[in-house]
Order: structure tokens, then C-alpha cells, then sequence
């Protein structure tokens, strides 16, 4: 049978969080308004006689996206007009970008997990420029006309256009979840694909393998709203595709969308023949010129990147894969996790502590990758909501390193942190939690248990391995959790035999 091989290439639009609009003073409310048309001025609302004046800052953030994807940064740049008549935008064109982009010939490196195996994977970036979003039109249920909310005219919008290096529906997701890491970490856009701050749109055709990349007829899947859906949709328009290759058919040059009830790709409309825009060049605004030490200055200036992190957490904290993609993964987490580091340190060495340094940090991160995270995703939350100081946050983890409270007790002692911020001592003493390791109230209670559970201990010493587990579970339960399981086992072993 003919095998297909999938070509994709993507478009993404990323909302910049600068404090103005792109070309006036207007506050740029990042879609926080809770008002229609509060943020607007005579230039973003397109008005006759008005003089678009660039920001700066935008500009800026979008040649940090470009060093941060290895880009080539223009030295000379210009904006220019792409004319086309739409309701949501009010001057008739949009101040764009077309031959001389801010940045080119970029990449992203991708670390692909299929079963065990990881490849890697480089994704080429054709072009990242410039232009301002468009208005937003609302349509009332019912009603025989539309509304129109500038807010969002004239906020600075990112364009990235990649090379069609994409082949599955995974490595889709993972390319705008990396943009997603890199652009939060470079703090230029919380890129939030539900709130609209990022936008992707798919290009997608099959072609036979042997014949030519780009020669199959692409589809074009507009409006994914969520990395998930960035995924199901590639994976079925693939297979969609395929079907209509193997059935000897054609496809179709058309626009779609996602119908997430239903779980398919839908027809929106039918392309008709490429649109004419009439770009020229803007004649209000005159053409960029960057100098090297400017673009030497912003290079020096970038923040460490998720992946140099995710390198250093690896050899610096000798942290799991695992670990330390899930800490890096969110800039403040992994922040969060550096500040309970260095008190833990400290209190190594102040001798507060007693476990080594390695013990305590993978203790750190492994409660933070499972019993943070947990709580986090339990109540919607981030890092940045949490109320334990790094401080006493390192404090726990020492006391559950030292052994003076076990597991359970530690996880008690977490959730209750979680919700007051408390004191980990504190908190351990009113809970009456501190791991009881002393050896004659242990065997007492471990008597009382062996006398209750005769049967048990007969299973047991008839080689029912489980009968033994039962006995720990009644002995933990009757001291209440606090006692320290590795001294329980041992008295069992001893009393029973
Ligand atoms: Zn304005």
C-alpha cells in the first residue's frame, strides 16, 4: 500500500503584553477589559488624520522571541500596509510586516518521547514580524445587527511562521507548548491559548513518499484553542486525508475548523483564489535600522531558557528527567525550587538539618513534582498562589529527611501548609505528628496489635506474606501514623518469629 507522509507547517500568533498598543498610547488591556471599547483612541480606532507611532518595546520583545529561536535579527526592517476591508478593522488595512521581517531563518530543538526512546527533532522558523490584532466583532443572539469592541485593535500581535517541518499531531503540541515555555520565560506573553493570547493555525497536506514535499493539496485548520485540540485535530485531518488519497480522490483546498463536540475537522470555507492584500510599504512609519551592539546588548540581556535550565537542573541538582522537566517547565516553579534549594543549604549547614545535601534536594523536587503539583491542580493554582515560603517549604522536607515525621505525616503536614501557610514545627506539634521512634512505646503497641490479630500472625508464619503487611497497616493505624515504618517492620519480624 501507498504510504503518505504528513507535511505541516504552522502559523502562530502570540498577543505581546506591553503596556500600550502598538501604535498608540492606548492601554494595552490584554482582553482583561470588562468593558467594550474602553482602550481606544483616535489611531487604533483608525480615524482620518491620525500618525501611527511604533512601540518600541514590541519591537524589542519580538527580536528577544527571535534570538531566543535562534533567528537571524534584520538589521534593516519596515512595517507595511496589507489592505483588505473588514468591520474589526477600522483604517482598512492592517500595519503589517511582508518583506523584511524583524527576525529569519530560525529553529527550535524538540525532545520527542515515543516509548521509552527520545529523539530529537529541529523545527525551522521562516519568519517572526510585527503587526497589530484587529478589533472584535459581536454578534447578539437574535439581533438584526453586530457590535464592535476595539479593545483589542491595535494590540501588538507577534506573527511566526514555520518551515513545514512538522509531521504528527504530538509534535505540533510540543512546538507551541515550547514557544509557550519560551515566550513566558522571556515574560513577553503569557501566551495563553484559552484566553486567545496564542493562536495556531495548521497547514497540512499528505503527498506519496518518493514524490515531493509540498506537492499535495493543503488544508488550512484555523482557531485551535488549546494544545490538545492543536493535536486531535493535526492527527485527524492526517488520517482524514489519507482516506480521501486511498480512495483515489482529491483533496480539497479549504479553510477548517475544530468541532470539538463531534471530535472532527469541519469545512468553514472553501479557499477561493489567494487574496491580493496590496501590500506597499507604511508610509507613516519610516524603515527600522538596527545597530549590533543594539542586538548584542538585547542577546546578553535574554534570561536562561527553558532548555540551558533543564540542562543545569540535571547536572547541577542531579534531578530525575522526569523532575526536571515538570520544575522547569513553569520559569517561577523552577524559581521556587532554586530559593528552597539554597534554604535548604543553609540549613544543612547551620547543622539544623541532618541529611546530606543530594538527599534533601530530591526529596525537594520529588514532593514538589507529586504533592505540590496535586494541590496546585486541585485548586486551579499556580506557584505564584501558593503561601509556603520557600523557607519553611525546605523546612519540611529537612524534618521528613531527618526521619522525625514519616511520609504520611509529611503529607498532612503539606495539605495544611497549602491551606494557612503555616509553620511546618508548629503545625507538627499541634497535629501531634512527630514520628514516634522510640522503641518501648513501638513494641508496646505492636504487643497490643499481635494479641487482637492471632489469625494473622498464624497466615503469616504459614507463609502468607500479606498477613504481614496487614500487621503493619494495624500497627501504622494504631500509632496513628506517626510511627516510623522501618522500626515497625522490624519489631513485627522480631516479636513474630
Ligand atoms: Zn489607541
Amino acid at each position: 500500500m501507498t504510504k503518505y507522509i504528513p507535511v505541516i507547517g504552522m502559523e502562530i500568533h502570540v498577543e505581546l503584553k506591553t503596556k500600550s498598543k502598538m501604535f498608540c498610547d492606548s492601554k494595552n488591556g490584554l482582553g482583561l477589559e470588562t468593558e467594550p471599547n474602553v482602550n481606544i483612541c483616535p489611531v487604533c480606532t483608525g480615524q482620518p488624520g491620525t500618525l501611527p507611532v511604533a512601540n518600541k518595546k514590541a519591537i524589542e520583545f519580538v527580536q528577544m522571541a527571535g534570538l531566543a529561536l535562534n533567528c537571524e535579527i534584520a538589521r534593516v526592517s519596515k512595517f507595511d500596509r496589507k489592505n483588505y476591508f473588514y468591520p474589526d478593522i477600522p483604517k482598512g488595512y492592517q500595519i503589517s510586516q511582508y518583506d523584511q521581517p524583524l527576525c529569519e531563518h530560525g529553529h527550535v530543538v524538540l525532545e520527542i518521547i515515543n516509548n521509552q526512546e527520545t529523539i530529537t527533532k529541529q523545527i525551522g522558523i521562516t519568519r517572526i514580524h510585527m503587526e497589530e490584532d484587529t478589533g472584535k466583532l459581536v454578534h447578539p443572539k437574535g439581533a438584526d445587527h453586530s457590535l464592535i469592541d476595539f479593545n483589542r485593535a491595535g494590540v501588538p500581535l507577534m506573527e511566526l511562521v514555520t518551515e513545514p517541518d512538522i509531521e504528527t499531531g504530538k509534535e505540533a503540541r510540543l512546538f507551541c507548548q515550547k514557544l509557550q515555555q519560551i515566550f513566558r520565560y522571556l515574560e513577553i506573553s503569557e501566551a495563553d491559548m484559552e484566553k486567545g493570547h496564542m493562536r495556531c493555525e495548521v497547514n497540512i497536506s499528505l503527498h506519496k513518499e518518493g514524490e515531493e514535499k509540498l506537492s499535495g493539496t493543503k488544508a488550512e485548520i484555523k482557531n485551535l484553542n488549546s494544545f490538545r485540540v492543536v493535536e486531535k485535530a493535526v492527527d485527524y485531518e492526517i488520517l482524514r486525508q489519507t482516506e480521501i488519497l486511498e480512495k483515489g480522490e482529491k483533496v480539497i483546498q479549504e479553510t477548517m475548523g475544530w468541532d470539538e463536540a463531534r471530535g472532527i475537522t469541519v469545512t468553514q470555507r472553501k479557499k477561493e483564489s489567494a487574496h491580493d492584500y496590496r501590500y506597499f510599504p507604511e508610509p507613516d512609519i519610516p524603515p527600522m535600522r538596527f545597530m549590533d551592539e543594539y542586538v548584542e546588548n538585547l542577546q546578553r540581556h535574554l534570561p536562561e531558557l527553558p532548555d540551558a535550565k533543564y540542562k543545569r537542573f540535571l547536572e547541577e541538582y542531579r534531578l530525575s528527567k522526569e523532575n526536571a522537566e515538570v520544575i522547569t517547565g513553569d520559569k517561577d516553579l523552577a524559581e521556587y525550587f532554586e530559593n528552597v534549594v539554597s534554604e535548604a543549604q543553609e540549613k544543612i549547614q547551620s547543622g539544623e538539618v541532618k541529611s546530606d545535601a543530594e538527599k534533601v534536594i530530591k526529596l525537594a523536587a520529588n514532593y514538589m513534582v507529586s504533592e505540590l503539583q496535586k494541590h496546585l491542580v486541585k485548586n486551579y493554582q499556580t506557584i505564584k498562589d501558593v503561601k509556603i515560603t520557600a523557607e519553611n517549604y525546605a523546612e519540611l522536607i529537612g524534618i521528613l529527611a531527618d526521619g522525625k515525621i514519616n511520609s504520611s505525616a509529611a503529607q498532612v503536614v503539606l495539605e495544611e501548609m497549602y491551606a494557612t501557610g503555616g509553620d511546618p514545627s508548629q503545625i507538627i506539634e499541634t497535629k501531634n505528628l512527630a514520628q514516634t521512634n522510640d522503641s518501648g512505646e513501638l513494641e508496646r503497641i505492636v504487643d497490643e496489635v499481635l494479641v487482637k490479630n492471632q489469625q494473622s500472625v498464624e497466615d503469616f508464619k504459614a507463609g502468607k506474606q500479606s498477613a504481614l503487611q496487614f500487621l503493619m497497616g494495624q500497627t501504622m493505624a494504631a500509632a496513628k501514623g506517626k510511627a516510623n515504618p522501618g522500626m515497625v517492620m522490624e519489631i513485627l519480624r522480631k516479636k513474630i518469629n
